[in-house]
């Protein structure tokens, strides 16, 4: 039976990746719904080759895409705006599948939407789920959705875990004979750069990262390891375990996708090529495999893997994280709207590299912490985050 797909962020580096597998398997999969908050010719491309019957921008983007849309004679496909527009595609009926793809907070509500829905969610979305940990995790058990983590490493780890694991009891232990989490990071493209040499380092060169091809967010994220910052909160929520058992593992080559270690001495690790269609189609697939282009790991090449403890002197992002996660609540919705902010600072060469961490540990300290108890009370937060942040931007 073919399955139908809702990409959010279709037009970004994951939503690319998704097409890319879609594409090889016709007959599996079929588009429905997809969404875009910019390039909207690229857009008009995807809905020529693949169809769907939505397709979601923002309002301000919506009669420039039916102009497009008219001139390639594609009138039928219905366009919606919006968080409303993307809550509606991702909670749909006809969607058995939702890629959440959308970068940072914006794809919270829609995620959650998909959750509360049922759906098969494919989370890239990292953010959404450190920023409302908890609530997501017990909605997709209280839905019975299936959230399978596409994050390299979380689906390095998924594929690493015994089978059902994530269905039994869940208590912040490492539990069926898994001691402890080794999760890898590139180490990013300062790997060996000095202080001073961070203090200098421009957007463009923290967007080129050595292993993978990303959106500008994430890439700047693996430079300050705060994305391994966020992706030890993603782990501590999907296999509901506490951070004392995840370590954290520089392994510059990215080859090693992430491993699991085991009471008996076993050390099980995810290997392959560092390409996210890999990790993409496990978890569309999952529990089958489907073929990728990626081509199978040589080990006469890759004959060098490398491995270091992270320096959190240069990379203070890391415990930042870390901390957060440890004291809870909402201290994770705070780190992750801080970081946005600031991190869109960087981009646009208001602020130093090393101010990205600085401001959000200030943002940290700035506000007081209380309980993620509900989801309006996250979204509450984030915004007061988002406003602490840009004053410490301005006044740096
Ligand atoms: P990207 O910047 O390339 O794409 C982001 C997508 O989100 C685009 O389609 C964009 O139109 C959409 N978007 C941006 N802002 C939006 C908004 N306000 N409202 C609605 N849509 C919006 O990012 P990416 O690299 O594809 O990453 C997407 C997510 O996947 C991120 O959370 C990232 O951390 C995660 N992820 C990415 C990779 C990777 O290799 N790129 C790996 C692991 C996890
Ligand atoms: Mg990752």
């Amino acid at each position: 039976m073919s399955q139908t797909v809702c990409i959010l962020g279709v037009t970004g580096s994951i939503g690319q990746s998704t097409l890319k597998i879609l594409e090889q398997h016709p007959d599996q999969y079929s588009v429905f719904a997809v969404t875009a908050y910019s390039r909207i010719d690229e857009l008009v491309q995807i809905c020529k080759q693949f169809s769907p019957k939505v397709v979601v921008v923002p309002s301000q983007k919506v009669d420039e895409l039916k102009q497009k849309l008219n001139a390639q004679k594609l009138n039928h496909i219905e366009i919606l705006a919006d968080e409303a527009g993307l809550v509606a595609v991702a909670e749909h009926s006809s969607v058995d599948v939702v890629m959440a793809a959308i970068v940072g907070a914006a794809g919270l509500m829609p995620t959650l939407a998909a959750v509360k829905a049922g759906k098969r969610v494919l989370l890239a979305n990292k953010e959404a789920l450190v920023m409302s940990g908890d609530i997501m995790m017990q909605t997709a058990r209280e839905f019975n959705a299936l959230l399978l983590p596409v994050d390299s490493e979380h689906n390095a780890i998924f594929q690493s875990l015994p089978q059902n694991y994530l269905q039994t009891e869940r208590n912040g232990k490492p539990k069926q004979g898994v001691s402890q989490i080794l999760l890898t990071a590139s180490g990013g493209p300062f790997l060996n750069h000095t202080i001073e040499q961070l203090e200098a380092v421009t957007p463009e060169q923290a967007c080129k990262h050595p292993n993978w091809s990303m959106g500008q967010k994430i890439s700047v994220d693996s430079a300050t390891l705060m994305n391994k910052g966020l992706e030890l909160i993603e782990a501590c929520h999907l296999f509901a375990i506490e951070e004392q058992f995840v370590t954290v593992v520089i392994h510059p080559q990215s080859i090693i996708h992430s491993l699991v270690q085991y009471v008996d001495g076993s050390t099980l690790a995810q290997m392959g090529n560092p390409d996210m269609c890999t990790p993409i189609a496990h978890a569309l697939a999952w529990p089958e495999r489907i073929q990728t282009h990626v081509p199978p790991l040589n080990l006469f090449v890759n004959n060098q893997l490398n491995f270091q403890e992270p320096d959190t002197s240069r990379f203070p992002a890391l415990n930042l994280a870390r901390q957060a996660m440890k004291v809870g609540g909402l201290a994770p919705t705070i780190l992750n709207a801080a970081n946005e902010i600031a991190v869109a600072a960087f981009l646009k060469n208001k602020i130093k590299f090393t101010e990205i961490h600085q401001i959000v540990d200030r943002t940290l300290n700035s506000i007081a912490n209380a309980p993620a108890e509900s989801i309006e009370t996250i979204l509450q937060i984030d915004q007061k985050a988002r406003i602490v942040a840009e004053q410490f931007v301005i006044g740096h």
